[in-house]
């Protein structure tokens, strides 16, 4: 089956706001949620909906997709655990071919490249924060030769192609005239230099592979797509220049009970329909640990609550989000003999019509098809 258009799934247009993104996926993932929807497809379309929802609430993603479409959804934000996601930014800053063929000196000081790293983590570790180390797999400069690649006691050498340039000048013929390229050198690959004697322990590129134990701190309030720098622990820079950065992109698990919005948190309460009929003392779960709530008696099911500061903090410091309790009143299947005679003299006192809501409802449908007739 061909994906549907995540606009599509989520009945927008192309140039929808951040706004309009969010309101969306709270209407259909409410109106799709298995718990609430017993239509025989609602978890697909659900599950639809959230995929729809992760891309184009996420910056990076949602431009991936707008240029790409559901081509390679997973290309530069990897598959979740271990090393999957890791790879070199390409910086085009330092590209040959930028500037409109500006000439660039080899031998000048450049920033080494920025590296990303995919990190997996639990529900709580996202909303508590941890510490924590990761090993990634770097370009070290290599200690034998210092980072020239070439074998001790000897030098490189001036690459003669291009007299250090790191460049050359490839002359084409076409239908306007002679036209003059600046390419980079292959012979030196734009380092200007050639080595003759290489360097045994990195094979003349100056760097070695190393796995490198990095201490990373989550902060705290952290959402699945977020990414931190880690400034100076990317890739090495050549020429005394800088080392590029580290960028640690973070995948939340989901929770069994929790779900998450920003710093909100929702959680899907069953009930029996006694106690929405006459309230009750409850002890109800939260990211905080257990609280004591009080289920007022008459609630309808459906109906949410808020616990106020119960939700996750805010990452960049504002505040803190609340846990939204929505009830869910369970109707048993399973009934005893004495239950159901209970229930049954319940309904007698009761009448036909529990309530004056109903009462309204009656009056609602006999106007309603008054005119008809
Ligand atoms: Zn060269
Ligand atoms: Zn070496």
């Amino acid at each position: 089956m061909s994906k549907r258009d995540y606009y599509e799934v989520l009945g927008l247009s192309e140039g929808a706001s951040k706004e309009e993104i969010k309101k969306a996926y709270r209407k259909l993932s409410k109106k799709y949620h298995p718990d609430i929807n017993k239509d025989e497809d609602a978890g697909e379309k659900f599950k639809e909906v959230k995929e729809a929802y992760e891309v184009l609430s996420d910056d990076q993603k949602r431009a991936h997709y707008d240029q790409f479409g559901h081509t390679d959804p997973n290309q530069g934000f990897g598959g979740g655990a271990g090393f999957d996601g890791f790879g070199g930014f390409e910086d085009i800053f330092s590209s040959f071919f930028g500037g409109g063929g500006r000439r660039r000196d080899p031998n000048a000081p450049r920033q080494g490249n920025d590296l990303q790293y995919t990190m997996t983590i639990k529900f709580e570790e996202a909303v508590f924060g941890k510490e924590t180390d990761i090993e990634i797999p770097k370009e070290e400069q290599c200690e034998t030769c210092g980072g020239d690649g070439a074998k001790p006691g000897t030098k490189p050498e001036t690459c003669h192609h291009c007299n250090g340039s790191g460049q050359l000048n490839v002359e084409q013929q076409t239908p306007f005239g002679r036209i003059v390229n600046r390419r980079v050198c292959h012979h030196c690959e734009g380092s200007g230099k050639l080595v003759k004697d290489k360097c045994t322990t990195c094979g003349g590129n100056g760097k070695v592979k190393k796995r490198k134990k990095i201490h990373v701190k989550i902060p705290a309030g952290v959402d699945d797509g977020q990414q931190m720098r880690v400034a100076g622990q990317g890739e090495p820079g050549a020429n005394g220049g800088p080392p590029g950065d580290l960028y640690v992109v973070f995948r939340v698990r989901p929770h069994e009970i929790f779900e998450r919005d920003g710093d909100d948190v929702f959680l899907d309460m069953p009930i029996t329909f006694v106690q929405a009929a006459l309230g009750d003392e409850l002890e109800v779960p939260t990211v905080h640990g257990k609280v004591k709530w009080k289920l007022p008696a008459g609630t309808q099911s459906g109906t949410a609550f808020r616990l106020k500061g119960k939700g996750v903090k805010n990452v960049h410091g504002y505040g803190q989000g609340d846990q939204h309790i929505r009830v869910k009143v369970i109707t048993p299947k399973k009934l005893t003999d004495r239950q159901k005679t209970l229930l049954r003299e319940f309904a007698e006192i009761s009448g036909e019509v529990p309530d004056e809501q109903h009462d309204n409802f009656f009056d609602k449908v006999k106007r309603a098809f008054k005119g008809d007739q």
